[in-house]
């Protein structure tokens, strides 16, 4: 039996970052545990996208940690992550997204972030394959950038590791162990048991699993997130062109070596119950008859800017569940009625952009130290006792989803 300081649950993108956030700030004696492999499970189906408007108060600041996470990992490991920056347009047709984008461009401007408004024939120059006739405003944001989710996840880990961080894969948590409401460690799926004052659960989808016994309900559930690539054409989908959000369409589009990346989201989004969950996402049926369902609903509204959606050939659907919270707002701070217990989770399918910042504000709460942004948020217990595993209660996370618009 060995004693840590701290045990990080789960290697994913969230667990990676916290572990490496932590560990570069001088924690030591860490370990990070995750039953799977590193960079396994969700954090290797996202569309990678690295959006850095956003409206909310502190999201910009978490975002652009992400990016300087990347060059900090970069020059550490003296390897590449691959970051793609490509830029992005965002475009609107009606009243409701003009308003969008009129606060986006505030808040980016504010931000020092470079914008502009581009006419429709530089938006045709850009994007080879749109039709520009219904577009009204398209804001261009020349440093926007996407990136390999999983080669970013296992960035982390590995800069983590080379400042000390344990990492031990294929080994599971079957238990978090208190005593009196207090932290005591954790019991593996081998029996054998390791001791910590300090216990994160980032164990993303599955969360809720290990803190049910203790009767703590975090306040979210897995929803479906998914995403379609075409066929090859490299004249229409020039590599590394801008990605596009496209509020009006429900939809994002992102190059993919030469392909077409469409993301879309249905009106009625759909959530699991965390407790049918299999341990590896690859083993799990996210109703992939949704591939053909969800294009159908979804297809007419992006049909006035991509006329040839109808007849372009798909390569690929991926799916995969993104952790939705009600208020679309993150799970980051300290479990009210347990000393020593944390989590970081909720990631509302912005763990890729959002996950450095994630990671350090995480790192700060558990150090005491003083936050980079508001934690108040984030605060895993804003909504009161709640069951995660009540139907109402995920329908209530998957609507979150449903009326989401940005990328
Ligand atoms: C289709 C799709 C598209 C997306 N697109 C984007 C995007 O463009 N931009 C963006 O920012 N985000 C995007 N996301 C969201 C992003 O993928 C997630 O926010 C991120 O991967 C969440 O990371 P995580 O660490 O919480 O989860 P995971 O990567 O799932 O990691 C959790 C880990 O915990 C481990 N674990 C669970 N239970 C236990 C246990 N009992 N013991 C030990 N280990 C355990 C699991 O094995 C797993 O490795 C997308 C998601 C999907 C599904």
């Amino acid at each position: 039996m060995r004693n840590y300081n701290i045990i990080v649950i789960g290697g994913g993108l969230l667990g990676c970052s916290t572990a490496y956030q932590l560990a570069k700030k001088g924690a030591k004696n860490i370990l990070l545990i995750d039953r799977k492999e590193i960079a396994s499970q969700s954090s290797a189906r996202a569309a990678c996208l690295l959006t850095r408007a956003r409206t909310k108060p502190g999201l910009m600041e978490m975002v652009q940690e992400t990016y300087d996470c990347i060059d900090e990992i970069e020059e550490m490991l003296g390897e590449s992550l691959g970051l793609q920056c490509c830029g992005s347009i965002t475009i609107a047709s009606s009243q409701a997204s003009m308003k969008g984008v009129e606060a986006i461009e505030q808040a980016v401007t504010s931000f020092s972030l470079p914008n502009e408004r581009i006419d429709n024939e530089k938006v045709s120059a850009l994007l080879p394959w749109i039709d520009t006739s219904a577009i009204e405003a398209a804001l261009y944001m020349p440093t926007d950038c996407f990136i390999d989710s999983a080669l970013l996840c296992s960035g982390y880990a590995n800069a983590a590791k080379k400042l000390g961080v344990e990492i031990r894969s294929n080994i599971g948590v079957k238990d978090i162990i208190c005593k009196d409401k207090v932290v005591k460690g954790v019991l593996l799926a081998n029996g054998d048991t390791i001791n910590a004052p300090i216990i994160i659960n980032a164990a993303g989808a599955w969360a809720n699993i290990l803190m049910r016994s203790l009767e703590v309900g975090l306040p979210f559930t897995p929803v479906r997130s998914h995403f379609w690539i075409t066929d090859i054409d490299k004249d229409k989908f020039p590599v590394n062109h801008p990605f596009t959000i496209i509020p009006d369409a429900r939809a994002f589009t992102r190059s993919d070596v030469g392909a077409l990346m469409i993301g879309l989201r249905e009106s009625e989004c759909l959530s699991f119950d965390p407790s049918t969950l299999t341990d590896d996402l690859e083993d799990y049926d996210f109703e992939k008859d949704a591939k053909w369902r969800v294009l159908d609903e979804c297809a007419p509204l992006l049909k006035g800017y991509f006329p040839q959606i109808d007849d372009i050939g798909i390569a690929h659907y991926v799916s995969g569940p993104s952790c939705y919270v009600p208020d679309t707002s993150y799970i980051i701070g300290e479990i009210e009625s347990y000393s020593g217990l944390y989590t970081i989770s909720g990631c509302c399918g912005g763990g890729v952009a959002v996950g450095g910042g994630m990671g350090r504000l995480m790192a700060e709460i558990v150090l005491g130290e003083k936050t980079f942004v508001d934690s108040q948020p984030y605060n895993p217990s804003r909504f009161g006792k709640i069951d995660p595993f009540a139907p109402a209660f995920q329908r209530s996370c998957a609507d979150a989803r449903s009326n989401k618009k940005g990328g």
